[in-house]
């Protein structure tokens, strides 16, 4: 530690212990009886400024063989910032500057911790805007998102972050600087959802949008939620919307001014004929499955509240938060079991459903629990493992791996997981980058976790949270 001390300088290192405990845990925590099987605790945390200081600190990681994990904004709840093994986090939030803005083209080359919500700001002067973003463009960061799914508001109609990134700059494992793009190698969409085991994403270069002429947001009330998919199924033939997402249960009582069951929310945009036609269309086709559209300073008011998802967390006081890919026409059936196996479990189940494309859907569920109860509250974390084996043999696959997740890879994307493995042993022989996650997951004395016993482990716990 005393090297990075002396090559970056005491002002960019942290080994304060209560600090320490603050990132030894990102937005998900780890249930008491767990935590001892892992080194959760970092030996210290580095704040780079620069691109160089972080290739700087890779390769000391290498000479010294210390894991280094890249952190952004910690709002991923799947561990992919939590050490398994110490070593040290790069607390990436530091490198937030707006690096260049070609206007004339719409190109916006950022640095990587950069929070979504300062890049939507500086645009607000321009004509231009994002294409797409995370609900949690609050606190998270643009590294972050590249590094986990990139799949959020616009995504839908503008696709996902990969295809809206021209090239970006990333420091390998080795501390080699290198700018990759579609053509590189490794390439952007190698490198893209890597969970920070691959590289460090430095800066990005995004593509931007030019603004539309309108923007109108719609909401739309069901009595019940079949009703609302087919309606949102229908939507999704007929006209093309910025965004569309469905929500159920929980979702709804949080809101004091939502008087349905179930409801889909979304935005149109273009030009103002264009958006009209749509709009015409929309309400025709929620009539039809006896919905209604609000007035539009309802649907504008819970437009803006999109970010504002984990209200919902005031009822847990926690909450076990999952999230996986699913093919739009299996969704009823995932929302019945996940219903189902919250009944079993006493479990309150909220349901969040973002449309990626007529095909496929991003399915996000809350389930709330006590974590002050730890056996209680990791025999709850069993029901995720139960959703999502439901969701891989619907044909589905996890959105996102992490520490949590790690088993599922094998049996949701094997031929990923492979080429993860081989391109991990390329760049990073000595493991040092974000060790122990999505690939493989390696407990305290350097034991690998095998998949199959951690199953049968979280089997056991649904059984007994069932039981008892
Ligand atoms: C309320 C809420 C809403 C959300 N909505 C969405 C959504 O709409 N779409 C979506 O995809 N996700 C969503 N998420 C999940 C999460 O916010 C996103 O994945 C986000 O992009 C993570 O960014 P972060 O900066 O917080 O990353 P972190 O949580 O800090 O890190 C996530 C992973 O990326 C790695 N990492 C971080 N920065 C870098 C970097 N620069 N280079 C390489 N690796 C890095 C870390 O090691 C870790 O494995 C939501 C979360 C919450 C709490």
């Amino acid at each position: 530690m005393n090297e990075v001390i002396n090559k970056l300088g005491q002002e960019y290192v942290s080994v304060d212990l209560l600090e320490k405990l603050v990132y030894s845990h990102d937005l998900a925590v780890l249930p008491k009886f767990v935590k001892p099987l892992f080194d959760t605790t970092p030996v210290a945390i580095v704040r780079p400024k620069t691109t160089e200081h972080i290739a700087e600190i890779m390769r000391l990681a290498n000479e010294y063989r210390i894991p280094v994990i890249p952190r952004g904004g910690a709002t991923w709840g799947f561990g992919g910032t939590i050490p398994v093994k110490g070593g040290i986090i790069l607390d990436l939030t530091g490198l937030n500057r707006i690096v260049h803005f070609d206007e004339k083209n719409g190109l916006l080359t950022v640095e990587c911790g950069a929070v979504w919500e300062d890049i939507m700001h500086f645009l607000r002067e321009t004509r231009w805007k994002l294409p797409t973003y995370p609900s949690s463009a609050l606190s998270s960061t643009v590294g972050g998102w590249a590094a986990t799914g990139g799949i959020g508001y616009g995504s839908l109609k503008y696709g996902p972050f990969l295809k809206n990134v021209v090239k970006a700059t990333v420091v390998l494992p080795s501390g080699r600087i290198v700018v990759v793009d579609d053509k590189s190698n490794p390439n952007l969409s190698q490198l893209f959802g890597s969970e920070g085991i691959l590289c460090i994403f430095a800066d990005l270069t995004l593509k931007l949008i030019p603004k539309s002429d309108v923007e109108v947001p719609f909401m739309a009330n069901f009595s019940n939620f079949a009703n609302a998919l087919m309606s949102a199924q229908e939507v999704l033939r007929l006209t093309s919307p910025h965004s569309l997402v469905l929500k159920a249960f929980g979702f709804v009582r949080t809101k004091d001014y939502v008087e349905s069951d179930t409801y889909f929310f979304g935005c149109v945009d273009g030009n103002r004929y264009e958006v009209y036609k749509q709009y015409l269309t929309l309400d025709n086709i929620v009539n039809r499955y006896r919905g209604y559209l609000v007035p539009e300073d309802e649907a504008r008011r819970e437009w803006e509240e999109r970010f504002y998802t984990l209200k919902i967390k005031k009822w847990g006081p926690s909450i076990l938060g999952n999230e996986f890919i699913i093919p739009t026409h299996k969704i009823l059936d995932m929302v019945k079991y996940c219903w189902q196996l919250g009944n079993q479990a006493h479990l309150d189940v909220e349901v969040e459903v973002m449309f990626i494309s007529r095909y496929k859907a991003l399915m996000f569920q809350l389930f709330l629990c006590d974590e002050r109860k730890s056996l209680r509250y990791l025999m709850s974390a069993a029901i995720t493992k139960k959703v999502l084996d439901a969701a891989i043999k619907a044909g589905g696959k996890p959105y996102g791996y992490g520490l949590w997740n790690f088993q599922f890879m094998e049996r949701a994307e094997p031929e990923k997981k492979r080429e993860l493995k081989r391109i991990k042993r390329m760049l990073d022989p000595w493991n040092v980058l974000n060790p122990g996650k999505m690939i493989e997951v390696r407990l305290r004395l350097g034991f690998p976790l095998p998949g199959k016993l951690y199953s049968m482990f979280m089997d056991g716990m649904w059984f007994l949270r069932r039981v008892m």
